[in-house]
């Protein structure tokens, strides 16, 4: 079998891991964050967890890029950008934001991350410098256009929303309800914004690769983002009763 297709093999492996994954986590929540819970394993630090965990989507990525022919052609240049932009991020400055300290992550969450990150890395740098064929005025196309737009639009989403959680826990430990901007709306607009992320980058790259990670993306979140919707009622007499969980007005 030629690479081509093993590559095209793996992206169908991971939408049939994400169907998969999207049963299994709203039946079971992923046990970090406010959801860790003993019986899963040794544990790690949650910060070290996250740089472990986050570190082959910028490693794997770049190595597996540079490899590509069409490494310096401008939309798979741009590409390299705006992931580059997100997971420098994730890696090596988000986990010295996060106030985490005493906090732990089960080895077992950390190994299936490393496991999805570089198998998606893979996926993804490779169609976008040898894969894709991407020729130069692909920049100028609706899809790219419109997906690159999304990212961005998608990440300050994230972004804001990640940082106005953190900045939470300067009112002390524990868990404060958040409110105002997008958390009018939802519980969780950090998974919102990260869901519209991936599926711009899926747009802008318009290929199966970024395509089976933003599935995955949304496998992931969705439930986890009813999980945290629950939580928030349970431990929160006052929750706000039209906030949905993730998508306004709707879910
Ligand atoms: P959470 O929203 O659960 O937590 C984000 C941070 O804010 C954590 O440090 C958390 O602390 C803290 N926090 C959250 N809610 C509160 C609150 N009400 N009061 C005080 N502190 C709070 O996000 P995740 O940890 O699940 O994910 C972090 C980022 O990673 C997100 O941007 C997410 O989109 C992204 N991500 C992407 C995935 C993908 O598949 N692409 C998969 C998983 C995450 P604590 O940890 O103590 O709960």
């Amino acid at each position: 079998m030629g690479e081509a297709r093993i590559h095209q093999c793996l992206a169908w492996g991971v939408i049939a891991i994400a169907v998969l994954t999207f049963g299994v986590l709203l039946r079971v929540t992923a046990p970090y964050g406010r959801h860790s819970r003993a019986g899963w394993g040794p544990t790690m630090p949650t910060r070290w967890a996250w740089v472990l965990m986050e570190s082959p989507s910028v490693v794997v990525f770049v190595v597996v890029y540079w490899w590509g022919e069409q490494r310096l052609a401008a939309a798979p240049l741009l590409l390299l950008g705006l992931w580059l932009l997100h997971y420098l991020n994730r890696t090596l400055v988000y986990p010295f934001r996060i106030r985490t300290d005493g906090k732990r992550t089960a080895l077992l969450v950390v190994a299936l991350a490393i496991a999805f990150n570089v198998t998606n890395a893979y996926l993804n740098a490779r169609q976008l410098s040898h894969f894709g064929g991407y020729p130069d005025d692909w920049l100028f196309t609706p899809q790219c256009l419109v997906g690159v737009a999304l990212f961005l639009v998608g990440r300050h989403i994230n972004m804001r929303a990640d940082g106005m959680l953190i900045r939470l826990r300067e009112r002390g430990g524990g868990y404060h309800l958040p409110r105002g901007w997008l958390f009018r709306y939802v519980s969780c607009p950090n998974y919102l914004g990260e869901a519209i992320q991936w599926g711009g980058f899926a747009l802008a790259s318009w290929s199966l690769a970024a395509a089976s990670f933003a599935i995955f993306t949304l496998a992931n979140l969705v439930p986890r983002a009813l999980a945290h919707h629950r939580w928030y009622r349970q431990h929160f007499a006052d929750y706000p009763a039209c906030r949905r969980a993730w998508l306004p007005w709707l879910w």
